[in-house]
């Protein structure tokens, strides 16, 4: 399994393309401004795109679905049903951040907490990791060693919970309880900014650590 991150728009969003390498078969995690490079590396790749992951609906991880499923109209899109209210009110999350907005094709299949979603014959485990959005999923592959965590948690830092649907403990649970059960080893490919592991993260952020509640962990 291979993770190339796609960054970019004004909130420097990383969208993902997870390849898996027997197959050729990719999934598109969090089209975001960048989604037109992702296009464009698949198509000079000859990869197939299987799947298309939501972590959650904010506006800056699914603007550049409809580039990515433009591909292919009949891959699937995977959405947490807690999210879908902030997925049918993309327009007012542009206004409120002053965004311009394309219309997005709907998702197709809910995910599940502690369900498995495949593409190309590989597979992520479904966690539930709300308190940044009301449906925030995380999408695990223990045995590869990663993770894609959306913005549950940075390199430095935790998700804001001051959007609609946010809370500051469900987030801190959501850390202690998904992902920070994982071994330190694991690799940690976050919505914004670079990657990093569980280990730097448990032993480093400074949100993890003293009474904000990581003592636990
Ligand atoms: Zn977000
Ligand atoms: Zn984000």
């Amino acid at each position: 399994m291979k993770v190339e991150a796609f960054a970019g728009g004004g909130f420097a969003e990383n969208g993902y393309l997870v390849i898996c390498p027997d197959s050729g078969g990719v999934a598109a995690v969090d089209p975001g401004a960048a989604s037109q490079r992702m296009v464009e590396r698949i198509r000079a790749e000859d990869w197939t795109l299987e799947q298309i992951y939501l972590t959650h609906a904010h506006l800056d991880h699914v603007e550049g679905l409809h580039r990515v499923h433009a591909l292919d109209p009949d891959v699937p899109i995977w959405l947490h049903p807690a999210d879908r209210p902030l997925f049918d009110g993309l327009a007012q999350q542009a206004g409120a951040f002053g965004m311009s907005f394309s219309p997005q094709p709907e998702p197709t299949h809910a995910f599940e907490h502690g369900q498995d979603v495949s593409f190309g014959g590989c597979t992520f485990a479904v966690r539930f990791a709300p308190g940044h959005a009301p449906g925030h999923v995380i999408l695990v592959a223990e045995e590869h060693g990663l993770a894609l965590v959306g913005d549950v948690v940075f390199q430095g830092s935790i998700g804001r919970t001051d959007l609609p649907g946010g809370d500051l403990q469900t987030l801190m649970s959501s850390i202690r309880e998904q992902v920070l059960t994982l071994p330190d080893e694991t690799r940690l490919y976050t919505g914004h900014g670079p990657a990093t592991t569980v280990g730097r993260e448990r032993a480093t952020n400074p949100f993890l650590v003293g009474h904000f509640g990581g003592e636990l962990a």
